[in-house]
């Protein structure tokens, strides 16, 4: 379990004194578009085991267990009113693997915390299923429009704080073009919580 002083932006620890308002070298330099950022694990050793059982086996079991992190990780996150929605898997993967591992998490810490989920808020498109293999610049511009708001389901998260949900965070790319949607849908704020962080971007 991540804890102590972590990144405000993207949830990365960092080394000092516990406090609130620190900023990784990465968030300096990029800024993300969301307001806050937390994960509950880092994705190596057994972090990158768990993230790996919920992508390919156990998953509901393995997202009803790390609920209790997930909720611990973005305490400081939330707001009465706050929706909880997934990154969106593309609409092809979905259709070949047939659940969405973040949706599954929202939805387990959606039940844990009493808040409301919105599973289908976003869709995504475009040509890109996965962003594996690709670099930084190239994760950017492969969801540059791919990512939207479900028409039907603007009208429930304007003017509601977001607090999206992954499974892990790379580049912040994903959520970056996630958080971009949500804005251009009139969210009130978007934060992001992810189930586990790789420590240092490619
Ligand atoms: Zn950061």
């Amino acid at each position: 379990m991540i804890g102590g002083l972590v990144c405000e932006t993207c949830g990365v620890p960092l080394f000092g004194e516990e406090g609130f308002g620190a900023y990784c070298d990465n968030c300096l330099t990029s800024q993300p578009p969301w307001t806050a950022g937390r994960a509950a694990i880092l994705y190596e050793g057994i972090g990158r085991s768990i993230v790996l059982r919920l992508k390919h086996a156990d998953r509901t079991d393995m997202a009803r267990g790390v609920a209790g992190l997930l909720a611990q990780a973005a305490r400081e996150l939330l707001h009465p009113d706050t929706v909880v929605v997934p990154v969106p898997l593309h609409w092809r993967r979905l259709a070949m693997r047939q659940y969405n591992q973040a949706a599954l998490l929202a939805q387990e810490l959606s039940r844990k915390t009493g808040l409301t989920c919105i599973p289908d808020a976003l869709t995504r498109s475009g040509r890109h299923e996965s962003l594996d293999g690709l670099g930084r610049a190239d994760r950017f511009a492969a969801l540059q429009g791919a990512i939207r708001v479900n028409p039907s389901r603007a009208a429930q998260v304007a003017d509601r704080p977001v607090l999206l949900v992954d499974d892990v965070m790379t580049s912040g790319a994903t959520c970056a073009a996630c958080t971009q949607a949500l804005y251009s849908s009139q969210v009130r704020e978007v934060s992001v919580v992810t189930l586990a962080r790789v420590a240092h971007s490619p």
